[in-house]
Formats: structure tokens, sequence, C-alpha cells
């Protein structure tokens, strides 16, 4: 492994017009453009470490801005500073004087999250693999070097973490087996389920998605349980009865109209609701997912779900995760 040291960066604006062709389009975002704060790490060795967090177009200078603000705390540093104790690492770009601005919250979070992958690309570059195979071929003890405990302990303590990570050491040759034949985890298509788009295009992307080998699809939703029938229901009939489907909503609910929508479209056979409400109401995720299990629709989230604390508070109200709710699905 080389150990390149940082001499430079460059933070780049990078946006694109996807609101021309509704790409992206959802019931809270209707006219969004996809938009990088975009990170680059020059070295001594010439390799670039690349790291970025997603906007939704206005404000990605305010995202670049908080990028610039820690980005030079890596320059002049060899890439084995950071690496050594990678959970050291991330508590260090939470603290010092801009801990007043909540770096594990809103757009200091998306910053602390393209400096961090920057450093994971220029680590992952620098052993020449890619950065699953870096991951997967630690140890436990490795694995949980990079993780920062800190607040999680009364889940889950190291010891504990090391303790699941060493049982499913046991089959973890089999597992890598299958991510090298694209079996591990089956991707899901989203390119059908933009809201602007005509009934005419999703039928021609289904079409297209499905010829790939695709079997399952996620649709925006929300737009009313008539217009959301009409559409989910066309879905149902091109992709056929075998097809998994999976709706997303934005946030846009209450949690009550949540609880008082998604059974009217059950019968759709719908495995999932994701984000049906604000991400930042643990209970309220929770009570969703009491209600509507006996309809057979799972909750999902996670999307905007700022930090550790509040993954492990999902999962403690038994928000269960998508791999919780349906093991099946990723045999
Ligand atoms: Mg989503």
């Amino acid at each position: 492994m080389s150990d390149p040291v940082v001499t430079a960066f460059n933070v780049r604006d990078l946006r694109w017009p996807t609101s021309l062709q509704n790409i992206g389009s959802d019931p809270m975002n209707l006219a969004g453009e996809n938009a990088l704060g975009y990170l680059e790490l020059h070295t001594d060795s010439g390799i670039k470490g690349v790291g970025w967090s997603f906007s939704n177009g206005q404000g990605n200078d305010v995202l670049c801005t908080a990028v610039r603000s820690l980005a030079p705390r890596l320059v002049g540093r060899k890439l084995s500073d950071w690496t050594k104790d990678m959970a050291a690492t991330q508590r260090k770009f939470q603290s010092g004087q801009i801990r007043f601005m909540s770096p594990e919250r809103g757009v200091l979070q998306l910053a602390t999250c393209a400096v961090l992958n920057a450093i994971w690309d220029l680590w992952a570059k620098s052993e020449s693999k890619p950065l699953w195979r870096l991951v997967a071929d630690f140890t436990p003890e490795q694995f949980i070097k990079c993780i920062d405990f800190r607040y999680l302990t009364d889940a889950l303590t190291p010891e504990g973490a090391l303790s699941m990570l060493k049982n499913r050491a046991k089959n973890k040759e089999d597992r890598l087996k299958l991510a090298l034949q694209s079996k591990a985890v089956p991707a899901y298509n989203t390119s059908v389920g933009w809201l602007g788009m005509s009934d005419l295009e999703v039928k021609q992307k289904l079409t297209e998605a499905t010829q790939a080998g695709f079997k399952h699809f996620k649709l925006k939703a929300g737009l009313g349980i008539e217009t959301d029938r009409k559409r989910l229901g066309m879905v149902r009939e091109v992709a056929g009865p075998e097809a998994v489907l999976m709706v997303d909503v934005n946030q846009i609910w209450d949690v009550d109209e949540a609880i008082e929508y998604m059974p009217k479209l059950a019968d759709l056979n719908l495995w999932f609701i994701e984000e049906p409400t604000s991400p930042d109401d643990v209970l309220g995720h929770a009570k969703i997912r009491k209600a509507l299990k006996p309809h057979g629709i799972g909750v999902a989230t996670g999307e905007h779900v700022n930090n550790r604390v509040m993954f492990k508070q999902l999962l403690q109200a038994e928000v269960k995760c998508i791999a919780c709710h349906k093991p099946t699905f990723f045999r």
C-alpha cells in the first residue's frame, strides 16, 4: 500500500438541469436539479481522492462552502494519519470549534460525508482495490476500528459488534463469491418512477428495465389515491404479479395521513412505503409501521436520517429496515 500525502484540494459546484426531463421528481421535490458538492484531494503520488455529497440544486453553494471549511485539515497529512483509526478520524471532523455548527446534522453532515468519502476513496485507490473489496477484506477487528461507538453503546458495544462480525465471518467467503457474481444484493429500478413522466414514458422505461432483468421497481406516489392507483395499477399490469413494487412519498404526510392512505393501496401488493413522514420522527415511523403491518406493507426510511443516533433509535423503536422486513429478498 502506498501512503500518499495530500498536497492540495479543490471543490467543484456541479449541477445538472434534471428538472427539464422531470428526472427525480417526487411529491415533495417536483423540480429538483441533481447537484454535487464535489471534493478532489490531490496527492504527491498522483492518486486523486474523490468524495461528494448530493443536493437538490439550490443551496449547493452552501454545501461547497462547508466542504471548503473542512478540507484544509487534510492538506500536508499522510493518508495513514487518517486511516489508522477511522473512528477517531470521523470524530475529529465533528470536533473542535465547528462542533457548535452541529456537524452531525444538516449541511455540515453532508460536507463531512464528502470529506470522509474522499479519504475512503484515496484509501481504496492506494491499495488498488474497489472500495467494497477494501472493506470486505477487513478483519472484524479492523472493521470495528472504523466505527465511532460514542452514543451507541447503550444499544451496541464494540465487543457486541465484534462478536456479531465474527459469527458472520464463518460464511464470508461464500458471500464474497456471490458478490463477485453480482448476486449478493439485487438492485431495484427507480427510473420508471418519477412523478413528472407521462404514462407512455413510464411504460417504455418499464419495458426496458424488465428486459434488462429488473424485477423490483420503486415509484413515487402521494398525489391522491385515484392518481396513485391509476399509475401503480398500470405498472403492476405491465410488470406482472411477480414484480416487487415499492412506493416513496418523500416526507409529505402527517403520521395519521400515512396510516389512513396506505391501506387503500394494499391490494396492489406494495412491499413498503418509503419516507412517509418527517425523517426526524422516529416514534411516528414506529406508529406507521405498527399500523401498516397487518396490511403487509413495510416502512423504509434513512435517506434523510442525519446520523448514527437516529439509526439507533429507529432500530430500537423497531422501525425495521428493508432487510429485516422481508429477509428472503436478499437471499
Ligand atoms: Mg427516497
